[in-house]
């Protein structure tokens, strides 16, 4: 009989029966969305848990970057990273703004601040880096050079929910930071996503912005889009969030097992190093190097063969997709870092309930090829 696969992510659910009372708050208050009670619920208990100051919820990571971009008026060109999930571009597009790729720095894998002035035109209006895999981008070096050119800042900070650095939330950096709720993220509602912005001004266009651009019942000040949570994604966030704590020491745990097993194996280099304190160990990635006996492609093969589902995060490319491809800076000579990265790199399974035994499956598996 074939062992039960495990996957790269497991959603994170609360018990069901907790989550019967919200339903029935729900139902008995027929108000279901367009910013009702728990919406707004969610926004303090997010803002208060993750040391911001104003937040506003959305459907879905993706329509947030996209109402993001909208919200500074942003034109042009805007420089962000080809190592990231297809959304960041694509957000790009949906404004008519033309990317700009430039090259990832080997060490973080996260934009190189190094490369991006030689990539700064006059149409240049903003920066979008990833804090990748929860990474925190540099982003005081990314910063000096938004302001010596007089650049905005928004960073896709899908993958870092919860992370911080020694003064506080991550989220704080740049003019704006987008979250992602999706399923397969650190914190979920399912389907879900969030903007961090600096001020009570922002907050109020961005609001405006989610709701068609309505102001009041019968003004619509611009062309907005509907990226509303419901009150039942909202639901489901407050009740995820009192096990948030709980879920990502899990993943610590996890995590600093990996890298005691994996440490010293040849070829093999972790991007995690398990003990750091202000992750919030959203992935596991390694990259296979050239000292390794298998290619990333075999090794993948292997684990897969075993019933292990690793990804690929992020191969193909986003510059390598047929809508990015013909932008000068798509080149793989742009890029030689990422695409080097983006043939080694694998992302091992790694979610709340995975067992310890499977990370020490895993672990020796790829110890012993
Ligand atoms: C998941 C993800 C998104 C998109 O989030 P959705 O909530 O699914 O729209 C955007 N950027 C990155 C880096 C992601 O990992």
């Amino acid at each position: 009989m074939q062992p039960k696969p495990t996957f790269v992510t497991r959603p994170f659910l609360p018990p069901l029966e907790e989550f019967i009372p919200y339903l029935e708050k729900i139902w008995e208050t027929r108000i279901l969305t367009n910013c009702g009670p728990l919406h707004q619920q969610l926004e303090e208990s997010l803002c208060r848990y993750l040391g911001v100051e104003h937040i506003a919820l959305f459907t879905n990571a993706t329509i947030a970057l996209v109402t993001a971009l909208q919200s500074l008026r942003i034109t042009g060109e805007v420089i962000t990273t080809p190592y990231s999930f297809v959304a960041t571009s694509h957000s790009l597009l949906w404004n008519g703004i033309k990317p700009v790729f430039v090259d990832i720095c080997p060490h973080t894998l996260n934009l190189d601040p190094t490369k991006i002035e030689a990539a700064i035109t006059p149409q240049t209006t903003a920066i979008m880096p990833v804090h990748c895999y929860g990474h925190v981008c540099d982003v005081a070096a990314i910063q000096k050079i938004a302001d010596n050119y007089n650049l905005k800042v928004i960073y896709d900070a899908a993958h870092a929910f919860g992370v911080r650095d020694e003064q506080g939330s991550i989220l704080r950096h740049g003019d704006l930071s987008v979250l992602s709720f999706h399923a397969t993220k650190v914190f979920n509602t399912f389907e879900g996503g969030a903007i961090i912005c600096p001020d009570a001004k922002t907050k109020i266009r961005i609001d405006q912005l989610k709701n068609f651009g309505h102001v009041g019942e019968v003004t619509v000040v611009a062309p907005g889009i509907n990226g509303k949570m419901s009150e039942f994604n909202a639901a489901l966030g407050l009740l995820q969030l009192q096990y948030i704590d709980s879920a990502i020491a899990q993943r610590k745990e996890l995590d600093a097992a990996y890298c005691e097993r994996l440490q010293g194996v040849k070829g093999i280099r972790r991007l995690n190093d398990g003990g750091e304190k202000v992750a919030n160990h959203a992935y596991f990635p390694i990259l296979i190097e050239a000292a390794y006996p298998l290619t990333r492609d075999a090794l993948y093969q292997t684990l897969k063969d075993h019933g292990i589902h690793p990804r690929r995060y992020f191969y193909p490319l986003i510059s390598d997709f047929p809508m990015y491809r013909g932008l000068p800076s798509a080149h793989r000579d742009n890029l030689p870092v990422a695409t080097v990265t983006s043939n080694q790199v694998l992302c091992l399974p790694i979610y709340p309930d995975l067992e310890i035994s499977k990370v020490e499956e895993i672990a020796s598996l790829i110890a012993t090829q």
